[in-house]
């Protein structure tokens, strides 16, 4: 349920309605915006009678959300979500670039990746050092060592870091070394592990379920933000169909679909979406005219030695050109890149 309150509500008349929310056994998330507050309040009653609240001081609406996320949706937050991380925001007028290698292999590697994304204008350096690989014979990342070496790579070129967490013991270990956790696909239904990162202050990119329909994506967002953690955006990565040229079918009308159900942040993956080298430069085209608010592109310097995922992976220069272009299309929509 949401309650609106009204332009000129007292502080005192806000905390009545609390108040009396909360005595019905309501769970309240605030959310105060320039001109009014909203409330949200979760909690399953579906013979409360909104009455009860809509009669108090101060309040103007009060309506019951439809959608099963509420604290994702539009209508508890009418205003997009804005993350600000040093002089880097997400969910703002600026496209944001976030690039890097599928996995971190070597110092050499990471330092002459992050050098090219500091280059190409990007702001966010990725690399896995925990990686979710299909098969267990298949290169698992370099662990803690990997995420010293991409901290020391980004610290050197002024990025920020992100890498993917895939379970709950290693959220601490990986703390002092990133600026924002990556739920992957494959865990984008982890529960325990959502319920955890909701639980820290901590941005968090909340990547798309190979299978999963927008509104789980969202639930799964909800899971977060209902443990307190608001700063998250999502990543569309493509999703299973049965066509079978490209890795995965990328899900571009997404993008348009969370940015109206939804106030957060919607950035796009079409490195994993397509899994083809060739296909990813007009994805991501496509992901920026279409509103992205920001693109996570994997790039190698020697794709056919990458430990993981170099089919995908953009060359160097290929990717510096690319940023040109996607600049442009920025321009055109009324976006900075
Ligand atoms: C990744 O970004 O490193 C990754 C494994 O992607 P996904 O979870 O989308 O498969
Ligand atoms: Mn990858």
């Amino acid at each position: 349920m949401v309650v609106i309150l009204e332009k000129n509500a007292a502080p005192e008349q806000i905390e009545n309605v609390v108040k009396h929310l909360e005595g019905f056994g309501f769970q309240i998330h605030k959310s105060t915006g320039a001109e009014r507050t909203i409330l949200g309040a979760i909690g399953v009653k579906p013979n409360f009678d909104i009455r009860n609240i809509s009669i108090l001081d101060g309040v103007e609406e009060v309506y019951r959300v439809t959608t099963p996320f509420k604290l994702a949706s539009r209508s508890f937050q009418e205003k997009n979500t804005l993350i600000k991380i040093k002089d880097v925001e997400i969910g703002g007028n600026q496209v944001m670039m976030i690039a890097g290698p599928c996995s971190i292999e070597s110092e050499e590697q990471i330092f002459k990746l992050a050098e090219i994304v500091a280059k190409s204008g990007a702001k966010i350096l990725r690399g896995g050092a925990f990686k979710p690989r299909t098969s267990p014979y298949s290169f698992q990342g370099l662990g803690e060592e990997g995420l010293k070496l991409m901290r020391a790579a980004a610290d050197k070129f002024n990025l920020l870091v992100i890498s993917e967490v895939m379970q709950i013991s290693h959220i601490e270990l990986m703390e002092p070394y990133i600026d924002i956790f990556q739920i992957g696909a494959r865990n984008m239904q982890n529960f325990a592990l959502l319920k955890e990162i909701g639980n820290i202050r901590k941005p968090v990119m909340l990547k798309r379920g190979i299978a999963s329909t927008i509104e789980e994506w969202l639930m799964s967002a909800e899971y977060i933000l209902s443990g307190g953690n608001k700063e998250i955006f999502l990543c569309e990565r493509g999703i299973r169909t049965f066509e079978n040229y490209t890795r995965n079918t990328f899900d571009l009308s997404a993008i348009p679909v969370v940015h109206k159900k939804s106030h957060l942040p919607v950035i796009a993956d079409p490195s994993h979406a397509t899994g083809l080298r060739d296909q990813v430069p007009p994805m991501a085209r496509a992901a920026v005219a279409a509103g992205a608010d920001g693109l996570m592109i994997e790039i190698h310097d020697d794709p056919e030695k990458a430990l993981s995922d170099g089919p995908q992976a953009l060359l160097p220069d290929t990717f510096i050109k690319l940023v040109t272009e996607l600049r442009l299309i920025a321009q055109a929509i009324g976006r900075t890149l």
